[in-house]
């Protein structure tokens, strides 16, 4: 065990975003590899917003993707007493204060600013207000340092300066007593002994502000490390328009979490040109040192090429188990029919999804076979009935029907009628599978059986 204590922190409004996705492996890599301790906190602290719903559909896809934690989830809303408590002890070292100013003052002494020209921030006129108002309504805000900078080095983008000027005075409590993120985190970070932090740099303009919060709580100050945005490809940040963001909206899309995965590291780590990776191998290799500075690009080609790769390379068991949502959403009853595991291992050659996986595997479970009309009409033409019911008469006389015997029947059959393959091959496709596209006809038949496929082939000969 080496002492190093990461966390991933979402806050339960929504799904759980390519995004965070991406946040959480990082987390979960890092203190795997370094044998340290990964913490899930749930930032629930605003309660108008967070929602069970959110989550569970949080921890749904964490398991999803396979990112145990050792710790947690911890709810910030167990821990208001806490925060309660250390807001007071900053309000009673006089690093923090009440802030009577109303909303109008507040908007005006805004518009002032603006139209002289200056940056708006609040103006301090609480900060040294010695009456307390009863029944007044009242924030509490941080008493940033005034004059000096505040400096990290970020484990990736390396040192980031702030003029403690910008930092302004932050609210740390709002009107109805809850406190703000800014705060909260600072607190269960130290708390928690966090001691690195890694996060999306859309909060980097936060960390000097926790920075100088951690400092007038008394607390060391962890590390940082912030990732890089993911972009569309249009170089915007990644949203909807891009196609879907939420992790699990790509399990229902027929994604394995292996190739979620292996495509969220590439997003912003790369290991020489290496492009496939297991989630063992990325512990062993993963490093923040390799972590790029620029934005990555989602790039759902790759995603899909990634995906097809581990479709043809899964063990077919367990892509039975996954791909049992699908048939059921494609209305497919597999039970009655062909060997699943069978009919998954012609499949997993060519389908890029387990939704393409479950419509390909539709004509082996059909009771019966739905025959496209422009195959029907090119290739199950009258002239096919004397060689269809030699391959009927072929495939009768097997007494095991394999690839092998499946092929030498054939041989046989070409050898009686003195025809091609090429000219037989697709009228017995279209038989048993309906289309001209589907896995090798040996294959077909050899997971199909002998007399379900001698039915097939009968009842299109019937049709002729
Ligand atoms: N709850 C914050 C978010 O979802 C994360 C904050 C952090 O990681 O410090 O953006």
């Amino acid at each position: 065990m080496s002492n190093l204590r990461v966390r991933f922190a979402p806050s339960p409004t929504g799904y759980l975003h390519i995004g965070g996705a991406r946040t959480a492996l990082f987390n979960y890599l890092l203190a795997r590899k370094e044998q340290g301790t990964f913490i899930l906190r749930v930032e629930d602290t605003d309660v108008a917003r967070s929602t069970q719903e959110s989550v569970d559909a949080i921890l749904q896809a964490m398991e999803w993707l396979g990112l145990s934690y050792d710790e947690g989830p911890i709810y910030q809303s167990d821990r208001f007493d806490l925060y309660r408590e250390k807001v007071q002890q900053l309000l009673d070292n006089g690093k923090a204060y009440r802030c009577y100013c109303t909303q109008e003052e507040l908007e005006a002494r805004r518009e002032q600013a603006l139209a002289a020209g200056r940056k708006p921030k609040y103006d301090g006129t609480c900060r040294h207000r010695q009456d307390q108002p009863v029944d007044q309504p009242f924030v509490v805000r941080f008493s940033s340092p005034i004059g000096g900078d505040t400096t990290f080095i970020d484990r990736i983008k390396g040192p980031i300066t702030f003029a403690n000027e910008e930092l302004d005075d932050v609210i740390i409590q709002r009107t109805d007593g809850t406190p703000t993120y800014n705060f909260v985190v600072v607190v269960d970070d130290a708390t928690m002994n966090v001691n690195l932090v890694i996060r999306g740099d859309d909060h980097v303009n936060n960390t000097p502000r926790q920075i100088v919060m951690y400092q007038a709580l008394g607390y060391p100050v962890p590390e940082f490390a912030h990732v890089p945005m993911i972009l569309g490809a249009d170089k915007t940040r990644l949203s909807k328009r891009h196609g879907a963001t939420s992790v699990m909206a790509y399990r229902d899309m027929g994604y394995l979490p292996e190739a979620m995965v292996n495509y969220l590291v590439r997003l912003g780590w790369s290991c020489g040109d290496e492009e496939i990776f297991s989630l063992p191998e990325l512990v062993e290799k993963f490093s923040l040192e390799s972590v790029g500075r620029s934005a990555g690009v989602f790039n759902p080609d790759k995603l899909l090429w990634l995906n097809a790769h581990y479709i043809k390379t899964s063990d077919p068991q367990r892509l039975a188990v996954l791909l049992d949502r699908h048939l059921k959403d494609e209305g497919i009853d597999p039970n009655g029919g062909p060997d699943l595991v069978a009919v998954i291992k012609t499949l997993q050659e060519r389908a890029r999804t387990l939704i393409e996986m479950a419509q390909g595997a539709r004509f082996y479970f059909a009771p019966e076979v739905v025959v496209d009309a422009d195959a029907r009409e090119k290739f199950l033409t009258p002239d096919k009935k004397p060689v269809l019911e030699a391959v009927i008469a072929a495939l009768d006389s097997l007494s095991e029907t394999t690839e092998v015997t499946v092929n030498a029947a054939f041989n046989r059959v070409m050898e009686q009628t003195g025809l091609k393959l090429g000219k037989v091959g697709p009228a017995v496709r279209v038989a048993l599978t309906g289309s001209t596209s589907s896995p090798g006809i040996f294959e077909v038949i050899s997971v199909l059986g002998a007399s379900e496929s001698c039915r097939r082939l009968q009842r299109a000969i019937d049709s002729l």
